[in-house]
């Protein structure tokens, strides 16, 4: 498939702590101005809301039963079509910015049979909302319910919620990483992760358009507090982070326009590039796996080389060569 040309950053280096020779007083102000700001403030302050005004109490959750999901689940959709409806019509029904840092020449895909409903728009929404937005609600809820029943360690100090929050960014770069590079694997990528990959052009609801069985892994984050303390906002912040996060990163546009003259940080030009040549880039660049396993792409030219020669070397890169020619 030959890609239409849009907009194509810088190539972009690893966190600065990383990098080798470390530079490890960098990584903070790197931390903060490059992956804090805005993106991640807005996940967090996006939790704090929907835990605090759009979420019933813990004592709700003393049983368990059918209404409490559907209760999450209709909130989960409701900051869904705000949050990631509101991108799609300011930058892809409205066209704000044109195709000012559109990574790809052309736009969604329209009559194609490849897509659920024949339409690219309508198929990423029926599987983001309803697989993902349900099973969501179904894992909150469970966790809730243990939280609800103190069957679990709960952290109650305001300091330690607040770095395990931080921690949870670090968490999620391991664990997007290790179920992402499993659905990679056959059967499991024919069977739930090819929808996904339906989708190279992409838009702000492809995010989390995924097979239940994806969203089962995907969502799956929140477990870690059985064996870690957590608390119910943590679970709430991390889901509403791995339901509302891959918008942004899914948009196709690199920076969004405030204005005429200003931007800031929009799309994700690292798992762009996964999205472009599938055997890249598997995790994030927070904790780039990617690089410590062969797999790092940073948008360079030699990194390009570098992975065709890897695809050379693999028996069965055959299979693929064809959608990934990207001339
Ligand atoms: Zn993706
Ligand atoms: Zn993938």
């Amino acid at each position: 498939m030959q890609r239409a040309k849009g907009y194509d950053p810088e190539p972009f280096d690893l966190p600065p702590i990383f990098q080798s020779p470390a530079r490890s007083g960098a990584m903070l102000p790197w931390f903060i101005t490059k992956f804090m700001w805005p993106q991640s403030l807005l996940w967090i302050g996006l939790g704090a809301l929907t835990y605090h005004v759009l979420t019933p109490s813990l004592d709700r959750f003393s049983s368990l039963s059918v209404d409490d999901i559907a209760i999450l689940w209709a909130r989960n959709v409701v900051v869904m079509l705000v949050v990631i409806g509101g991108q799609h019509y300011w930058l892809h029904i409205r066209r704000a910015q044109g195709m000012e840092f559109k990574y790809e020449g052309r736009w969604l895909a329209q009559n194609r049979k490849s897509f659920t409903f024949n339409d690219q728009t309508r198929d990423n929404m029926f599987w983001t909302l309803v697989s993902g937005g349900s099973i969501a609600a179904l894992y909150e809820a469970i966790l809730f319910r243990l939280y609800a029943a103190e069957a679990i360690p709960q952290l109650d100090a305001l300091w330690a919620i607040a770095l395990m929050t931080i921690a949870v960014f670090f968490i999620e770069g391991v664990h997007f990483y290790l179920n992402h590079r499993l659905l990679h694997v056959d059967p499991l990528y024919q069977w739930f992760h090819a929808l996904h990959h339906r989708n190279v052009n992409t838009g702000p609801w492809t995010g989390i358009s995924m097979h239940p069985g994806e969203h089962l892994l995907y969502l799956s984050l929140p477990f870690v507090f059985l064996v870690i303390p957590g608390s119910p906002f943590l679970v709430t912040f991390s889901l509403i982070y791995l339901l509302i996060s891959p918008s942004p990163s899914h948009s196709g546009f690199h920076r969004f326009k405030l204005g005429t003259t200003r931007d800031v940080h929009g799309g994700d030009i690292f798992h762009n590039l996964h999205h472009r040549y599938f055997e890249v880039n598997y995790g994030t660049l927070l904790v780039p796996m990617d690089a410590w396993f062969g797999t790092f792409h940073d948008g360079s030219l030699e990194a390009h080389e570098l992975m065709k020669k890897r695809r050379r070397n693999t028996p069965e890169a055959g299979d693929t060569s064809e959608v990934i020619n990207d001339g």
